[in-house]
């Protein structure tokens, strides 16, 4: 019976899912002989539906990076299923409709940029996948505008900023049109004025362009605006929720080594001593609504 619902298409609402998703790190001396195992995602199941904007949150080596690849098809599960848009991803056939489905945005600019000019760079991904060539200077053009980054077009990207390198990267992977995006830690090596480059031009592309997002961080301030959070910790999906949910566990987030924005410590820390403040406060502006109302 399980096999009826994707058949009729009720899957289609979700453009990433997986089932019960296991992979395994196998490490093999120079005979070939096991020497050891780390599974590093371990019996997750998550939905994303078009159109969300999801956060996965987790402290360094709770396995983000390792389910992010799967998503892209560049790990393939050791256990479970992942359907990116419907399709297996262990399916060979879906090979190149997967990745051009879910483009993937890492951590460093600096290894994903190859062209000498911004222009051809963010072209690279289109022309690939034997786009047109009128249409791959459309999607270039689009692609700039959408992140800002338009007026570098004939720069060299040498020349740009952390923030702005990134977002030609996110103007690349754009340009191949994907339904969904992932990045992983996208803001990890830049300065906070380039984090907010970058976190403002993903979340254009969620409210605008209606892109799904898949935003992998540690950074606790960048899943504010988030529709759902996951948290993981050992391969585990150890809290799903909204925001707002999520802050408003502020001693299991510092069991799972995470720290909660300073707003949301101080407010809970103000709640714990005895003034009425609601659990989950994400903003200042919400702290101080909350503390006028205690006067
Ligand atoms: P995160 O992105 O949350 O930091 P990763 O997915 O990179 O976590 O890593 C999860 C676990 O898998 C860690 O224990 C890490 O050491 C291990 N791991 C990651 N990549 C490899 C690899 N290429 N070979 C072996 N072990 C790996
Ligand atoms: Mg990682």
């Amino acid at each position: 019976m399980k096999i009826i619902p994707h058949f009729f298409g009720v899957r289609k609402m979700e453009i990433v899912k997986t089932e019960n998703l296991t992979f395994e790190y196998i490490r093999r001396d120079e005979n070939d002989n096991v020497e050891g195992i780390t599974t590093a995602v371990d019996n997750v199941s998550i939905d994303v539906k078009q159109g969300e904007f999801i956060a996965i949150l987790g402290h360094n080596g709770s396995g983000k990076s390792t389910l992010a690849k799967h998503l892209n098809a560049i790990l393939f599960p050791t256990e479970g299923t992942v359907w990116v848009n419907g399709l297996d991803t262990k399916d060979l056939d879906n090979l190149w409709t997967v990745r051009n489905t879910a483009g993937m945005v890492f951590q460093n600019p600096d290894n994903q940029i190859i062209g000498q000019i911004v222009e051809e760079d963010v072209g690279f991904g289109p022309e690939n996948m034997g786009v047109p060539t009128k249409e791959i200077w459309e999607r270039v053009e689009e692609s700039l505008k959408v992140v800002g980054m338009y007026e570098y077009r004939k720069s060299s990207p040498n020349r740009l900023s952390g923030g702005q390198k990134q977002r030609v990267s996110i103007a690349g992977v754009l340009a191949m049109h994907p339904k969904c995006i992932v990045l992983d830690e996208p803001t990890a090596m830049l300065d906070p004025i380039g984090r907010k480059e970058v976190i403002d031009a993903v979340r254009g592309l969620n409210d605008v362009e209606k892109i799904t997002i898949i935003l992998i961080t540690h950074n606790m301030d960048e899943i504010v605006h988030a529709d759902r959070v996951f948290v993981m910790d050992k391969g585990h999906i150890e809290m799903e929720g909204t925001p707002r949910e999520i802050f408003s566990q502020v001693e299991r987030l510092k069991e799972l080594r995470l720290c909660v924005p300073q707003v949301t410590e101080i407010a809970y820390e103000l709640k714990k001593r005895g003034l009425p403040i609601p659990a989950g406060i994400l903003t200042i502006d919400e702290l101080t609504e909350a503390l006028k109302k205690c006067r």
